[in-house]
């Protein structure tokens, strides 16, 4: 757990999120600011800044939560109609929480490239 990570403090169970999904490796909640009917965030339950810092520092890990993300498309039943996975890394992509977090989303047709 890192002081002052919001996602952490989610992890942690000390600021409230709807959750999804949860076991030792990842929690999924939904965004709390939902840009599509289906708006999940996964995220690993140990802090890692972006997707990449978190590859380099755990693959099966990073794996595995691209199958946690996928599970919770099925769960939410868009894992047939489609369903984005999204991860944005620094400010051009606009992360605004650093802790990595893959977010799933669908239920709606979906723009590419989006904006
Ligand atoms: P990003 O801009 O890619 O870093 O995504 C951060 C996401 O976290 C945004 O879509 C926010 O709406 C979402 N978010 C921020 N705070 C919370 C929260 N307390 N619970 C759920 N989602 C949140």
């Amino acid at each position: 757990m890192t002081a002052d990570c919001l996602f952490c403090a989610i992890v942690a169970g000390d600021i409230p999120a709807d959750v999804v999904h949860r076991d030792a490796d990842a929690v999924a909640f939904r965004d709390i600011d939902p840009k599509a009917p289906v708006h999940v965030l996964v995220i690993p339950t140990v802090h890692a800044a972006t997707a990449a810092e978190l590859a380099e520092q755990d693959p099966a890990l990073a794996g595995r939560l691209l199958a946690v993300a996928g599970d919770v498309a099925r769960a939410e039943g868009v894992s047939d109609s489609g369903y984005r996975i999204v991860t944005n890394t620094g400010a051009d992509a606009g992360q605004s929480v650093h802790h990595v977090h893959f977010h799933v989303l669908g239920g709606r047709g979906l723009t590419w490239p989006p904006g």
